[in-house]
C-alpha cells in the first residue's frame, strides 16, 4: 500500500504499471461502462499481493499472466493474490462493468467520471482515476496508455494523446487514442459530447459545441496559438504531441488540466481576464504538472504556483499588467489573509486553496527578482528538460536553482515555502 498521506488508500508502492491498454464500451443513455483492462506491470519489491484502485464498478474476472487468480474487491481496493519477486514483469487483466460515478475523498471535492447534460466529463484530479479504470493510483507511477472506447456514433470522444484510429460500426464508433509519454493516472481523461472539431495553429485542436463562437471565444480560446508560441520560448518545447481543448456545453465552475488536453465550460469563452488567465494556466500545466509531475501531493505548489505564474507572464506578454504588477497586487491581497498555510505542505484540505496558487507564483517571482531574468528562465527550462516525463520534488527544484544560478537559495525557499508569515517581495 502507498503511504501517500494526502490521498490515503490509493496506490501501491510494491509495483509499477508501465502500460495501460484499455478496451472500453460506453452507453451514454443509461451511463453503462464495460471495461477490459490489460496492465503491463513491474514488481518493485517481492510481494504476495498487489492492489489496484477501482471504484463503484463490478469486477467479473482477474487474470495474472493469462491465468485466473484470486482477488477481493472491497470499497475501491482490488487486492490480487500474486507471488512476485522484485524486478519481475507481469501482466494483469481485469474485466469490469457498471455505472461510473465520481469518488469521494476526505477533505476533497468528488472527482472522476461524471455525466454532463449530454455526454461525459472525467475530471480526475487528484483521486478520480479509479472511477473508470483499474489503476495504481499514485502520481509517482507514470505509464503509457492506449485506450479504445466505443461510443454512440453521434458523439465525439476526446482522450489524451493522439487519435490513432476512428472506426464507425453503424450506430457505434470505436475511438483509439494513444499517450506515448509517461502519464500519471489522475491526468488520464475521457470527454464525450456532441462536439465539432476546430484546428487552430501550433497543433492546437478545440473540441466544442458547434454554436460556440464570437468575441468571447476569440478572446480566450483564440489566443492559444500566441500563448503556445510564447510559452515555448520561455519554458521550452511543448512536451506532448498534440493539445486538445474541450469546451463543454455545460458551464463549469473551474477548468481542469489533463495530459495533452484541458477541459473548460463554455462560460470560459469570454474576454474577461479571469477566463483568459485560466486558458493560459491550463496550457502551462502541460509543462508544470503534466510533463514534470510531483512525487507526493504536498508539493502541489510545483504545479499550481508555476501555472499561476504563467498567467502573470502571459498578462505581461499580451500587453496587460506586467508580472511585477500582478505580483504586487496579489502580494497585497495575500497579506490581508490568514497566514496559516505552509506552502511546502499545505495539507489535503488546503491543497487547492487559492493561497497555494498565489504564494507559489510569488515564490517564483521572488526567485526571478533575486537571480535575474536570464538565470530564472534557464531554471524553468532546465527543470522541464531534466524532469519532463517523470516526477520531482521541491528539493529537486532547489537543486536545479543552485546549479543554474551557482548559489543555494535556502533562505529564500525557507521563508516562502517552509515558514508561515508572508515574506516581503524582494525589490
Ligand atoms: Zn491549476
Amino acid at each position: 500500500m502507498s503511504d501517500e498521506p494526502y490521498i490515503p488508500d490509493h496506490g501501491d508502492d510494491s509495483f509499477d504499471v508501465t502500460h495501460y491498454s484499455l478496451g472500453l464500451a460506453y452507453k451514454v443513455v443509461g451511463n453503462r461502462l464495460d471495461g477490459d483492462a490489460e496492465l503491463a506491470c513491474l514488481a518493485r519489491t517481492g510481494t504476495t499481493s498487489v492492489t489496484l484502485d477501482l471504484a463503484h464498478l463490478r469486477v467479473s474476472r482477474v487474470l495474472l499472466d493469462g491465468k485466473p487468480v484470486r482477488y477481493s474487491h472491497r470499497g475501491s481496493r482490488l487486492k490480487i493474490t500474486a507471488g512476485l519477486a522484485a524486478g519481475q514483469q507481469f501482466e494483469l487483466r481485469v474485466k469490469y462493468a457498471g455505472s461510473p460515478s465520481t469518488l469521494k475523498a476526505r477533505h476533497l471535492d468528488d472527482a472522476g467520471w461524471e455525466e454532463l447534460t449530454d455526454g461525459v466529463i472525467v475530471a480526475a484530479q487528484p483521486h478520480g482515476a479509479p472511477t473508470w479504470f483499474p489503476c495504481n493510483d499514485r502520481p509517482s507511477n507514470k505509464a503509457t496508455y492506449a485506450v479504445t472506447l466505443a461510443a454512440p456514433s453521434d458523439y465525439y470522444v476526446a482522450m489524451c494523446g493522439r487519435l490513432t484510429d476512428q472506426r464507425r460500426r453503424g450506430s457505434v464508433t470505436d475511438w483509439t487514442w494513444e499517450m506515448t509519454h509517461p502519464m500519471a493516472t489522475y491526468l488520464a481523461t475521457v470527454q464525450i459530447g456532441r462536439y465539432e472539431v476546430r484546428d487552430l495553429e501550433h497543433g492546437i485542436v478545440v473540441v466544442a459545441p458547434s454554436d460556440l463562437a464570437g468575441e468571447g471565444y476569440d478572446a480566450s480560446f483564440g489566443e492559444q496559438p500566441e500563448m503556445m508560441a510564447y510559452f515555448e520560448t520561455v519554458f521550452g518545447d511543448y512536451p506532448f504531441d498534440a493539445y486538445t481543448v474541450v469546451v463543454t456545453d455545460d458551464p463549469l465552475e473551474i477548468p481542469l488540466e489533463s495530459q495533452s488536453l484541458s477541459t473548460f465550460g463554455r462560460n470560459f469563452a469570454s474576454a474577461d481576464w479571469d477566463a483568459v488567465r485560466l486558458v493560459a494556466h491550463e496550457l502551462a500545466h502541460q509543462w508544470f504538472g503534466n510533463a514534470v509531475t510531483l512525487t507526493e501531493w504536498n508539493d502541489i505548489w510545483l504545479h499550481e504556483g508555476f501555472a499561476c505564474y504563467a498567467e502573470w507572464l502571459w498578462s505581461e506578454e499580451s500587453g496587460r499588467e506586467s508580472a511585477a504588477e500582478q505580483a504586487e497586487h496579489h502580494h497585497g491581497k495575500l497579506s490581508d489573509l490568514d497566514q496559516d498555510l505552509l506552502l511546502a505542505d499545505p495539507g489535503p484540505a488546503l491543497m487547492f486553496d487559492d493561497r497555494v496558487y498565489k504564494r507559489g507564483a510569488l515564490t517564483l517571482h521572488a526567485l526571478r527578482t533575486t537571480v535575474g531574468d536570464e538565470p530564472f528562465f534557464d531554471v524553468l527550462r532546465q527543470w522541464v528538460e531534466r524532469f519532463g516525463g517523470g516526477n520531482a520534488t521541491t528539493a529537486d527544484f532547489e537543486a536545479v536553482v543552485e546549479e543554474v544560478t551557482g548559489e543555494p537559495r535556502a533562505d529564500l525557499f525557507d521563508s516562502w515555502l517552509r515558514e508561515l508569515p508572508l515574506p516581503a517581495l524582494p525589490s
